[in-house]
């Protein structure tokens, strides 16, 4: 709600205000009552702020509650006809494409395909023409496209969205966010994709309610992490929190894309396991997925040996951040981890059997969107910049149209 704090006196409370009510609103619809009772607020402030969101459009009365000594109260919920906000999350060969309407709702999704690795004009007018043919399939909201989130496996400058680096990509000082605008003709606003899956864990991951603690682990091609510490989704001062792939695992060890050697990610992510089984089965070139997941699911002892291998240096690092953060949940957003669960089984009892005693509370569990995450994520903080847009400014909200 960075916005929010440049505005002065009573307007910036009525806009803090509006924020909490729209958070109520984003968990399940809810009457006036229940809104006052979850906020805090009175019930005569709810009343003038919903009745200022109705008019502005981003908030609907519908059906009704059950009734409170006698009376029944009709029920809000987020106007999901208002707006779309589109997410797009950015692999090396692909990407994935979700639109939401602004109740969270996806109203679809999709995955597309990339030359790899992509140029950054290439990625721009590919997702620019998925995001055309999206649209035109789809009933076209009030206002429009409110805006776009790009997921980026990478580090990614928090104020100016440059992608600084993002090695899979073969991407270095990539400004990707002006020329998306241009082609998509709506705000764009890039993410890591690890603290967006964060975001989208937290708020769409199926729980029914926000975690204040919890970490998530992308393990893929690299390795990155998201975390809510304190209920705060958490960046660092420059924006760059999240490289758990870079910790110093081996004194010494492997090389790294990063370019120093024996980081965590040279042993447990994806990539290095498609070459250590390569390296155990003779073979030349590192392992495609589809093949290690037949593979794990088979009986070859060399494969099993590699795997177990692998948990090891998986279950290591994650112990690791365990016993740092001590958080109530850690989320892994594996596809190889949710292809395999007898991969998953072991690596929980390794994690149980080395984080410490007072830690062992914490929840290991598989990502409940898995590799949706991220697309989802941005797609979250698209829509959550245009409430934040309309709360500051609801006279804005008329002047909005679609690309
Ligand atoms: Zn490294």
């Amino acid at each position: 709600m960075a916005a929010v704090t440049k505005l002065g006196g009573g307007r910036m409370i009525r806009s803090v205000n509006r924020g909490l009510i729209l958070a109520a609103l984003e968990a399940s619809s809810q009457s006036r009552a229940d809104i006052a009772k979850s906020t805090g607020l009175n019930k005569a402030t709810v009343s003038s702020q919903v009745a200022e969101l109705i008019e502005a459009g981003l908030v609907v009365e519908t059906g009704i509650g059950p009734a409170e000594l006698g009376r029944k109260p009709l029920l809000l919920e987020l106007d999901g006809g208002a707006a779309y906000a589109a997410g797009v999350a950015l692999a090396p060969r692909s990407f994935r494409l979700t639109i939401r309407d602004l109740a969270g709702k996806e109203r679809l999704a999709r995955d597309c395909s990339l030359p790899a690795p992509p140029s950054a004009e290439t990625a721009v007018e590919a997702i620019g023409a998925a995001l055309d043919r999206a649209l035109a399939e789809l009933p076209r909201p009030r206002y429009g496209l409110a805006g776009l989130g790009l997921s980026v496996p990478g580090v990614v400058e928090a104020e100016g969205g440059m992608v600084l680096r993002a090695t899979s990509l073969g991407w270095e000082g990539v400004s990707v966010r002006e020329p998306l605008a241009r082609r998509c003709g709506c705000p764009v606003w890039v993410g890591n994709d690890a603290k967006l899956a964060a975001a989208a864990e937290r708020i769409a991951g199926g729980r029914g309610k926000c975690e204040e603690e919890l970490l998530c682990l992308i393990v893929g091609e690299g390795i990155g992490l998201g975390a809510y510490l304190g209920g705060e989704l958490y960046a660092g001062p420059r924006g760059y929190f999240g490289e758990a792939g870079h910790l110093p695992f081996v004194a010494g060890g492997r090389p790294c894309s990063c370019g120093n050697r024996g980081c965590w990610a040279a042993y447990a992510s994806e990539t290095a396991l498609a070459a250590d089984l390569a390296a155990a089965l003779g073979e030349s070139a590192p392992l495609p997925f589809e093949r290690i997941v037949e593979l794990g699911s088979g009986p070859d002892p060399r494969v099993g040996a590699c795997l177990s291998d692998y948990a090891g240096a998986l279950a290591g690092g994650i112990a690791g951040l365990v016993n740092l953060f001590s958080p109530n949940a850690l989320v892994l957003a594996s596809e190889l981890l949710e292809a395999l669960p007898r991969l998953f089984a072991e690596l929980r009892d390794r994690v149980a059997a080395q984080a410490m005693d007072f830690n062992r509370g914490c929840e290991l569990r598989l990502s409940a969107l898995g590799r949706r995450a991220p697309a989802i994520g941005a797609a979250l903080a698209a829509r959550d910049r245009f409430i934040e847009a309309a709360i500051e400014d609801p006279g804005r909200l008329g002047s909005r149209s679609a690309p």
